[in-house]
């Protein structure tokens, strides 16, 4: 799915990545890609999409870090457990792998999330040492990317916001969530009024692959 920037005429211009900005994946697991437990319907042909960003940025040497949902057999989250999502992202399974079409650059940053069986992590810096490393790196912009718009995508954006760093969401890269797109719209417009800004591949001017 490609999702419009219906509001590009009103946005503000598109800052370039440099040495203060980093790439980051929101929990591009098999189980939030299509044939995952919280697969969407389609989103195998964004692979090459966000293929292309972490080429653009290993290239360039800017930092590239990613999130994973990585929880216990037992975790609150599961409907066996009473909560609202089947089982996913188990440590260790294979749906917690990343999608094995992503090229992941080597010493990439991988944060885990959703470790506590007894606490859900909505966002990717809910109880996960996210916010530490992007300080440590000193990151002042987050370009954001990842299958699950509608769930971490968003609630990582509107944290990032909160935490007050500039926030690009990456939006020939989101999924659908399993959802319609007006649902997703929905999710892109609570990010948008949290403060990030809309962009796509040729808005970064990344070369041709
Ligand atoms: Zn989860």
């Amino acid at each position: 799915m490609k999702l419009s920037k219906d509001n590009s005429s009103e946005q503000a211009p598109i800052p370039q990545p440099d040495r203060q900005s980093a790439l980051l994946l929101v929990d591009p697991q098999n189980d939030f890609f299509p044939g995952g437990a919280m697969g969407m319907s389609e989103g195998n042909n964004l692979i090459s999409a966000i293929n292309a960003y972490i080429k653009h940025f290993s290239r360039q040497g800017w930092s590239i870090l990613t999130t994973r949902d990585w929880h216990a057999p037992n975790h609150c989250s599961f409907t066996e457990q009473g909560g609202p999502h089947p089982t996913h992202c188990v440590q260790g399974s294979r749906g917690a792998q990343f999608h094995s079409d992503l090229v992941m650059p080597p010493g990439m940053m991988v944060i885990s999330k959703g470790t506590d069986a007894k606490k859900d992590s909505k966002s990717g810096f809910e109880g996960s040492s996210l916010a530490d490393r992007l300080e440590d790196l000193d990151v002042k912009t987050v370009f954001v990317l990842g299958p699950a718009i509608e769930m971490a995508v968003k609630n990582t954006v509107i944290d990032a916001c909160k935490l007050g760093l500039q926030v690009i969401v990456l939006t020939d890269t989101i999924g659908d969530g399993q959802h319609e797109q007006s649902t997703a719209k929905q999710a892109l417009d609570e990010m948008t009024t949290a403060g990030a800004l809309c962009a796509v591949a040729s808005d970064l001017a990344l070369p041709a692959s």
